[in-house]
């Protein structure tokens, strides 16, 4: 039993409270801390994708089941290119055997009901000590590890230990909610626009929520313009039978970036977790999933060194930051390459973008690879 180490968990995000959850498993005592309030965490207005490696690491910890019936399928997945006017349909037969007989290329969920059933795993867990730092009162508990979840602006960045790479798109995300008619049922969409790309995500029959790309300035613009003007210009560029009535949220409004931070070598027992280690773009819906994967890592690597040794604490990140690195670089080359290369009109690209969508629409195999290689990452096997 481990219950003798005190791990620290700063930040408790979506990351930083399945990490907590995972570690009390192993008896750990856990403390996480945030600026933020448990109300105000919970709160937030954004929605997330959730894909079959993630459904894998929740069931792992014994939450898929907990989380179920907040979760709404989707079965089928357009992607179009709005400049060349070229699309195809991804099913639920473009998915490998083991995962097809659950009928779902993916799930989405709220985030306020993604942090509820969290927060009640973490209200029955006696090793997990929750603080809010408005109410924390200097404490002098000495930590013997310390995990960083405090998002893709996180201060702790600028800290010398780490090298802190960052590539801004000058693209931010708007992301709202809206009330639809006509759509065809369970289809989430991805649309590749010069400005950047445009996602449909089904959150019931006729509710889906927004997550548009563009210039930073243009969002902001849009933003600033008023719900009935923002509502005309998406119905331009939605698809033609899906009839947007109404928009159902608050506009939110949050920037894009890719960005890993890297520790410099030395020993001290700190690492990054989730958003704080790695932002990508939001194109493909990879971001919290990858920030589970780090959680799934770090589970794994306590789990298999079950009598934790000071000598295994040092040594314990250059195993995490080796293991995580090349999930984390395919995801950066993936979601970067589909910018580069969907996100502009240069005429040069056309016939590439083109020629793609010739593959994808005569090829299973291809379309079976990229399916199946978004919603099951690279690490699917390896998640026991
Ligand atoms: C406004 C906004 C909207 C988004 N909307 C979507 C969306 O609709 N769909 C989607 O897929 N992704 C969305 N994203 C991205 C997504 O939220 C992240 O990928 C995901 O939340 C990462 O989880 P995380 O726990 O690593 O970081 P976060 O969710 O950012 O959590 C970090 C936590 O750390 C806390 N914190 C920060 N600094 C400190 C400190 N010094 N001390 C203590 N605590 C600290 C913060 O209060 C926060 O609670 C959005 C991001 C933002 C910023």
């Amino acid at each position: 039993m481990n219950n003798y180490l005190n791990f620290k968990i700063v930040g408790c995000g979506p990351s930083g409270l399945l990490l907590a959850i995972s570690l009390s498993k192993l008896n750990f005592n856990i403390y996480i801390t945030d600026l933020l309030t448990r109300e105000k965490l919970i709160n937030k207005d954004k929605t997330y994708a959730i894909t079959h490696s993630t459904k894998k690491i929740l069931s792992k910890f014994n939450l898929w089941d907990k989380l179920f019936s907040y979760l709404y399928k989707f079965d089928s997945l357009s992607i179009s290119d709005n400049v060349t006017s070229d699309f195809t349909i991804l099913t639920t037969s473009d998915l490998d055997k083991d995962i097809r007989s659950l009928d779902t290329i993916g799930w989405v969920v709220k985030h306020s009901d993604l942090m509820n059933v969290f927060f009640d795993e973490v209200n029955k867990k006696d090793n997990i000590f929750f603080k809010s730092t408005i109410d924390s009162s200097s404490d002098d508990i000495k930590f013997d590890y310390k995990f960083i979840s405090t998002g893709a602006n996180s201060y702790y960045k600028k800290n010398q230990n780490f090298l802190d790479f960052k590539k801004s798109y000058n693209q931010s995300c708007l992301t709202f909610e809206v009330l639809v008619r006509g759509n065809v049922p369970r289809r989430a969409y991805e649309i590749f626009r010069k400005e950047g790309p445009l996602a449909l995500l089904p959150l019931d029959a006729d509710r889906y929520q927004i997550i548009w790309t563009a210039t930073t300035s243009k969002s902001i613009d849009r933003l600033n313009s008023s719900k009935s003007f923002l509502l005309d210009n998406l119905s331009t560029i939605v698809p033609e039978n899906f009839k947007i009535d109404q928009i159902n949220s608050d506009i939110n409004i949050f920037p894009v970036s890719l960005s890993l931070c890297m520790p410099i070598f030395n020993f001290s027992k700190e690492v990054f977790v989730g958003d704080s280690f790695h932002t990508f773009h939001p194109v493909g819906g990879q971001g919290l999933n990858t920030c589970w994967r780090d959680v799934n890592v770090i589970y794994d690597i306590f789990n298999r060194d079950i009598s934790t040794s000071s000598k295994s604490l040092n040594i314990f990140k250059y195993k995490y930051y080796l293991i995580r690195s090349f999930d984390i670089f395919s995801t950066i080359v993936v979601t970067d390459s589909l910018i580069k290369f969907f996100a502009n009109n240069k005429l040069l690209l056309l016939p590439l973008r083109k020629f793609s969508f010739i593959l994808l629409n005569r090829f299973n195999l291809i379309r079976r690879i990229i399916l199946n290689h978004m919603t099951k990452s690279l690490i699917y096997s390896s998640i026991k």
